[in-house]
């Protein structure tokens, strides 16, 4: 499914906090020996600054997938939990030597897996970091940007509650940093989705909205209310006049051409097929409120 292109889906995405929010160290898996009090940063070639990683928002998004896909009565493995590592259904296809080829691992593992990738499968769909600026702002913005957002960072104080009794442990007082303003912005990139992968993003993405998932640590203590708005949907095609979405039949990866009535969409040719960029919001609501009338019974 990987060999060909047959679409994208870019959705831009811009992350305001309605809360404060907290993603420590301990929240990724990228430094965990780091401090889990402060806020991530991390070095950039305009100054070092705090950021949202792709990981998080990947555990974020796959944790609620997972609890969507069982609501529909689908078998999950719940590798967002991390821990389950004895439950990734492609850690069975390892000790099965003939089973090697993308068409012959796709249909033996669950939805999620087959979304967000594991031990034998790549990830349909790809989260990158967000920053506290657009990619193509200039040089001078950007650092303003990382100045400004430092601005909302503050510290918050914890008491630990002894897990046992309940009551306060003595002397266990702590910091931790909390961001309560500011602008994020990065993209969630789909290859080659089938058409329920990416209404199962854009579903996530709603519940972030809506303010039914949280992001980050300490939500117990009300935190990681995030607002999360699409300001633009880019679509690439292999087809001129459909949507090529991906499909799974007798046993192989085949093309789903599937028609749209775009609205305020711009259009172009390339050279694979399309380009089709969405930035306004009716119209982007609108292609997903069409996708979902579209989607397969058997999805
Ligand atoms: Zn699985």
């Amino acid at each position: 499914m990987f060999k060909t292109i047959r679409n994208f889906h870019k959705f831009q995405l811009k992350i305001v906090p309605r809360s404060g929010f907290h993603i420590g160290a301990g929240d990724t898996d990228i430094t965990p020996i780091a401090s889990d009090a402060e806020f991530v940063r991390i070095s950039t070639p305009w100054g070092r600054t705090v950021y949202i990683p792709g990981s998080s928002l990947k555990g974020v998004f796959r944790s609620d997938a997972e609890a969507l896909l069982k609501s529909q009565n689908k078998e999950v493995c719940e590798l967002a939990k991390g821990d389950r590592k004895d439950k990734d259904c492609g850690k069975d296809i390892n000790n099965n030597n003939n089973l090697e080829k993308s068409e012959d691992i796709y249909p033996s593992v669950c939805p999620s897996c087959k979304t967000f990738g594991n031990m034998k499968m790549a990830s349909v769909v790809r989260f990158e970091d967000f920053f506290p600026f657009k990619s193509d702002e200039s040089d001078e913005e950007k650092i303003k940007h990382i100045d400004e957002i430092e601005k909302y960072t503050s510290i918050r104080n914890g008491i630990k509650i002894d897990r046992f009794t309940g009551s306060t442990s003595k002397g266990a007082l702590y910091d931790y940093e909390v961001i309560t303003g500011g602008c994020f912005y990065g993209n969630i990139l789909l290859k080659n989705p089938e058409i329920w992968q990416v209404l199962l993003i854009y579903k996530t993405i709603n519940n972030i909205k809506d303010g039914f998932v949280k992001v980050g640590g300490k939500k117990s203590r009300g935190l990681g209310n995030l607002d999360i708005q699409i300001e633009a949907l880019v679509i690439n095609s292999k087809s001129e006049k459909a949507i090529t979405f991906t499909k799974f039949e007798d046993g192989q990866f085949k093309d789903n051409n599937v028609q749209f009535d775009f609205q305020n969409a711009f259009k172009e040719r390339d050279l694979i097929g399309q380009k089709i960029t969405i930035t306004d919001k009716a119209a982007i609501e609108n292609y997903f409120q069409q996708m979902l009338t579209k989607l397969p019974e058997s999805w």
